[in-house]
């Protein structure tokens, strides 16, 4: 079994539907997708502006919290980082003889370590989707190391929009 990410502008011609995927992919890679009557896929499902879990003992965590990074695609820093603050909230109210208290522990601890940085990142995606900014996130990248380390934060952990990127972008 394979499981393949696949990165798409929703402007491209055929737009993200099936029929267009596996023309696309036809032409990547001929004579891969007739054999490919069972494929099926899916959206990421991306992270927002802002993130909830409802209250009550289910918890959910990394991807099918819908903790996965807009411009990239990952998910395994929120994964992880979700998982333990899950385990850590449910073993918590289990102590305290009140497992229904699980979720608004969670939430809170989650809102706390990602808040602020998931605001950063939708504002970051916004932003990325306009071509010239793009371009002047890259150049900044390549002309400042920090800038850099700044913008590999924001796509693999929970780094946020500093005045060096921005400074850089302005530039
Ligand atoms: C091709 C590809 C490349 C990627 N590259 C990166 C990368 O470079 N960096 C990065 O950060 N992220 C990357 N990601 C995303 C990353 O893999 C996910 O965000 C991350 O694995 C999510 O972890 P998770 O624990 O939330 O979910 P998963 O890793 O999907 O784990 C969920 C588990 O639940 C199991 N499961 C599902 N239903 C049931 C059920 N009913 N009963 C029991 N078990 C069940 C599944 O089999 C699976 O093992 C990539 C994803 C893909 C597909």
């Amino acid at each position: 079994m394979a499981n393949i990410g696949y990165g798409e502008f929703e402007t491209t011609e055929g737009g993200t539907s099936r029929a267009g995927l596996l023309a696309r992919l036809e032409r990547l890679l001929p004579g891969t997708t007739p054999a490919g009557t069972t494929w099926r896929g899916h959206h990421l499902p991306l992270s927002s502006w802002r993130w909830t879990q409802p209250d009550g003992p289910v918890l959910l965590a990394g991807d099918a919290a819908g903790l996965v990074k807009p411009m990239t695609g990952k998910g395994i820093y929120y994964a992880v980082a979700t998982g333990v603050l899950a385990g850590r909230a449910a073993a918590e109210a289990v102590r305290d003889g009140r497992p229904e208290s699980a979720g608004a522990r969670y939430r809170s601890t989650v809102r706390t370590l990602l808040g602020r940085h998931l605001r950063h990142t939708a504002t970051t995606a916004r932003l990325a989707a306009a071509p010239m900014v793009l371009a002047a996130g890259m150049r900044a990248a390549r002309r400042n190391q920090r800038a850099f380390d700044d913008l590999v934060e924001i796509g693999l952990g929970r780094g946020l929009l500093t005045r060096r990127v921005l400074t850089g972008l302005v530039r």
